[in-house]
């Protein structure tokens, strides 16, 4: 059975996500552990459940959700995969990173592009990869279907939405592909989102504010 353990890291309060199986094989998604103790927690808990990292993903790759991506492919030599559309996103980090106050902020490279529609594989589990542009220009959501949950980023909050004001960004093509990629899901379907609480499909369709049926859109 899937199992999934939260961390929110750095003062973007960005959520970070382990998940793993009975199988003990794990992928991390999003690391954006960047103080020791960050980088401590996350290691501690891997090494206590006594997991091993198959994988490194991220959603898309804004400074707050690759903080940890050397760190963690240097730990666990295990690939990197996103999406080839936020190549230019991850490659502008390092020359922003030290203005957020982030200068000991370290490169790291993608093994494999993720296509939409690709399945990322671990232990007795699979992620569907599906691209929901608009926060960023390759950003994915990863749904497990047989535990009704999804990896959904920056693009659907509980009660909002992700900010589309960045580079690459674009607000209408985010309502679009929230309401056409992530609406078609079953209202069951659990949210763990890069901020805040989760949230279900079916809440959000009936009461978010930028997508939901009250919304106009
Ligand atoms: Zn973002
Ligand atoms: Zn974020």
């Amino acid at each position: 059975m899937l199992q999934i353990k939260s961390f929110t890291f750095n003062p973007f309060a960005e959520n970070t996500y382990v998940l793993y199986d009975e199988t003990g094989e794990a992928l991390i998604i999003d690391p954006g552990c960047y103080e020791k103790q960050e980088k401590g927690a996350l290691f501690d808990f891997i090494a206590d459940k006594g997991l091993q990292p198959v994988k490194l993903i991220n959603t898309h790759c804004h400074i707050d959700h690759v903080l940890g991506n050397a760190f963690v492919k240097n730990t666990y030599d295990i690939p990197l995969w996103y999406h080839k559309e936020e190549e230019p996103i991850l490659r502008a980090v390092g020359s922003y990173a030290p203005n957020y106050g982030f200068a000991q902020y370290q490169e790291s490279k993608a093994d494999h592009y993720i296509k939409e529609g690709e399945w990322i594989k671990f232990g007795n589990n699979q992620l569907l990869c599906i691209w929901v542009p608009g926060h960023s220009p390759g950003h994915l959501v990863f749904y497990n279907e047989p535990s009704q949950l999804c990896i959904g980023g920056d693009a659907l909050f509980k009660g909002s939405i992700g900010r589309t004001d960045l580079p690459g960004g674009h607000h209408e093509t985010l309502i679009q592909a929230i309401k056409n990629k992530l609406f078609v899901l079953p209202d069951e379907v659990i949210v763990y989102p890069g901020h805040g609480p989760e949230t279900s499909i079916g809440e959000e369709k009936k009461t978010n504010p930028f997508v939901g049926e009250n919304s106009g859109n």
